[in-house]
């Protein structure tokens, strides 16, 4: 399978699509020829690396990471993916839990599976490859943990200084010497900006051998369809029925995953975006102009995004304003919402839920009652609530546990360094560190 820019321009293979992460022109890889998944084929799949497997055989094809597959995704599938039904009073509605990795939210599986990828294909203690990564919060910190310490590998993770919630900062910094953390002086656009911007300097791009690993690369999409796959089998194989997703949204790279794999073939029905007060997708899908615009601050932090890279991808695959509107819905929500429904889903449900996740039972509750109850759907929750006690404790009035994995993280050591929302700034602390 060769992959091509949004863009236009030569059709590359997987392996180059996974190294430079951006095509030359900007645009972002996509394969060039969907394949058709047969999907009533793995009925028998018993278990998500199965259906793994059965899934990106297509996507690997001519990769030479094709044969190193089964091993690339023990690494990333290597902790739970449960979908756990809710107690709710009509029809069927269950959430998909994405928070059961090592940094508590759903980008370990994406960057897990690009840090298999990546080590395997470019690995060079010679000349490190070196991973830029803009984070909103929680990119960073699951891509430190899937790089820590592997051999040949840098990372720079540039994040916005005092706009992350304080364990989230913790995960972004605790890593070890293969792993820069820059605090940046602005918002997570302008550390999206920097990475750009770095990235499209030949010179300084050569020097460093930058590559991506934020979710405009193809290696973190491809592992996200695969639970979107294996939760949409599992419910079919078990009701005969098509789920519908609801889905938080930020930069956009979760939700188009699931998008790739309903036009792949598999069995989904209704996507639908919910973002935070950010309300671009919304106002797009709503029939106004793409117009990026600056991110405002919420208590979704890790969906405040104002340009989301991955709508590049969604209008490629999916159309236009009028064709694209047919086939995904997006709903906006305020802090005010996040906040009720904290409160309201700990009520109902019995557990404490992230204010990303929030989004999402937001959106479902506001569905119409005939729509609500006569769907099947599945929320996707993304993060643990542990990870955001400092907003969800004072709503629920108690403590959230924090899981295993997590206090494990935050028993480490914090190190950065707090630089200006400049690329020079960047470089010249890639140099203090690395000494290149
Ligand atoms: C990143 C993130 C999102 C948004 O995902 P995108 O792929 O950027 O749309 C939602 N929730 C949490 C907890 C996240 O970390």
């Amino acid at each position: 399978m060769r992959y091509v820019s949004t863009r236009g321009g030569n059709p590359v293979t997987l392996d180059e699509a996974l190294v430079s992460g951006i095509a030359a022109d900007g645009g972002l890889f996509l394969p060039d020829n969907l394949p058709s998944i047969a999907w009533r084929e793995f009925g028998a799949a018993k278990d998500i690396r199965e259906t793994a497997e059965l899934f990106l055989q297509p996507f690997f094809s001519g990769s030479s990471l094709e044969n190193d597959l089964p091993g690339i995704i023990r690494e990333t599938f290597n902790f739970p993916i449960p979908v756990t039904a809710l107690p709710v009073p009509g029809g069927r509605c269950s959430l998909l839990e994405l928070f059961h990795g090592p940094t508590a939210a759903f980008k370990d599986i994406g960057a897990q599976f690009l840090a298999a990828c990546l080590s395997r294909l470019e690995g060079d203690t010679e000349h490190p490859l070196t991973i830029l990564v803009a984070t909103s919060g929680d990119t960073g910190g699951a891509v430190a943990a899937a790089f820590d310490e592997r051999p040949g590998i840098r990372v720079v993770v540039l994040f916005p200084n005092g706009r992350v919630s304080e364990r989230q900062a913790h995960q972004l910094t605790c890593w070890s010497d293969n792993v820069l953390s820059l605090a940046v002086k602005g918002s997570f656009d302008d550390c999206q900006a920097i990475a750009k911007e770095a990235m499209a300097n030949e010179a300084l791009s050569a020097r460093h051998r930058f590559s991506s690993a934020n979710s405009i690369n193809i290696g973190r999409l491809l592992p996200q369809a695969i639970y979107y796959a294996h939760a949409s089998l599992q419910h079919f194989l078990e009701y005969e029925r098509e789920p519908s997703f609801i889905i938080p949204t930020g930069n956009l790279g979760n939700a188009f995953a699931c998008f790739l794999a309903r036009e792949v073939g598999l069995p989904i029905g209704e996507i639908i975006l919910a973002t935070n007060a950010n309300c671009l997708v919304s106002d797009f899908l709503g029939g106004s102009d793409w117009e990026p615009r600056a991110s405002i601050q919420t208590l979704a932090s890790a969906m405040d995004v104002g340009n989301p890279s991955n709508m590049e991808r969604l209008r490629y695959l999916g159309g236009e304003s009028a064709e694209l509107q047919s086939k995904v819905r997006a709903v906006s929500v305020t802090d005010e919402q996040i906040t009720g429904q904290i409160a309201q889903n700990f009520k109902e449900f019995g557990f404490a839920t992230c204010p990303h996740t929030a989004t999402a039972t937001h959106a479902w509750r506001m569905l119409d009652a005939s729509e609500r109850e006569g769907k099947d759907w599945i929320l996707v929750g993304t993060a643990h609530a542990a990870k955001f006690e400092q907003i969800v404790e004072p709503i629920i009035g108690t403590r959230v546990p924090v899981p295993p994995e997590l206090a494990a993280i935050l028993s480490r050591p914090q190190r950065f360094e707090v630089i200006d929302a400049t690329i020079d700034a960047m470089e010249n602390a890639l140099e203090v560190r690395f000494g290149t």
